[in-house]
């Protein structure tokens, strides 16, 4: 998987993307990361990058010439387009079924706005899709660029140390992931579940299970309209409202 950013501040990104799993997983070459400087090309000699919209207002705009021939630096000679995503608040907000399907490209590239964000004209001609961290706006698409990069990373094959341990997290398969424990088995006076002590691996799976349909109920109730819950499920999560309306 390669992923090319262009940004007026590639420095942002190796801090962050070349340490950890995902800077490990690029020295092993699972993933390739690139990150172009589009003021390296301007087509004028203060390599300015900026300019005033024609419709007034303040601010500045990112004018067209240094996104595309950054983007055409990555993508001229190559047999197939690249998905060319423009990380902008007004995209596709992304969550982990935008993840899943990101991961099944070979090349991406992330062009990062600026200032008041770039000309439409270059959007128009290169951008395939345009993706959002969420509903408020930030300086620049570098973090979101950085949040893309690595929520994608993760799903690919020998990025993570457990093979498939992106399953059981939360919003793999729509529930938020079930409370998690480690040593020293009591801390302040609270034990961990007796259950994870038991050696009972199947009684183990299903209280995971349980505490996933739980946590989402409590945290997030908006996501079990969507989950594909099970008629087992349903019966539990009824239970479950009953005994804590109760108490
Ligand atoms: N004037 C733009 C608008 O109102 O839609 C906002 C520009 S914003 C200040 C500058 C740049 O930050 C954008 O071009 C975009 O690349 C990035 N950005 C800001 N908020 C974002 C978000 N929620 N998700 C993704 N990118 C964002």
């Amino acid at each position: 998987m390669r992923f090319d950013v262009l940004t007026l501040f590639p420095a942002m990104f190796e801090a962050v993307l070349g340490d950890s799993m995902i800077g490990r997983a690029r020295e092993k070459g699972l993933i390739e990361a690139h990150f172009t400087d589009m003021r390296d090309f301007t087509e004028n000699k203060h390599r300015q990058v900026d300019d005033y919209p024609y419709s007034g207002g303040g601010g500045m705009l990112i004018t067209p010439a240094p996104v595309y021939n950054a983007y055409m630096s990555v993508a001229e000679g190559l047999n197939y387009k690249p998905l060319t995503i423009y990380m902008s608040p007004q995209g596709r907000v992304l969550d982990q079924e935008l993840v899943k399907e990101l991961a099944n490209y070979n090349h991406i590239v992330l062009i990062c706005g600026h200032y008041e964000g770039i000309d439409q004209r270059v959007l128009d001609e290169i951008v395939d899709m345009e993706i959002s961290v969420g509903d408020f706006v930030l300086t620049g698409g570098e973090l979101p660029a950085m949040a893309v990069i690595d929520s994608v990373s993760r799903l690919i094959p020998g990025v993570l140390g457990a093979e498939d341990g992106f399953k059981n997290e939360s919003h793999y398969n729509g529930l938020l992931e079930y409370p998690q424990y480690t040593r020293p088995a009591v801390w302040h006076g609270k034990p961990i579940p007796d259950i994870l002590l038991s050696g009972h691996h199947a009684k183990i799976e299903q209280w995971k299970h349980e505490q996933s349909l739980i946590a989402t109920l409590k945290k997030r109730p908006d996501m079990l309209e969507k989950a594909e819950l099970s008629d087992d499920d349903i019966k539990f999560l009824n239970e479950y409202k009953k005994q804590t309306e109760n108490q």
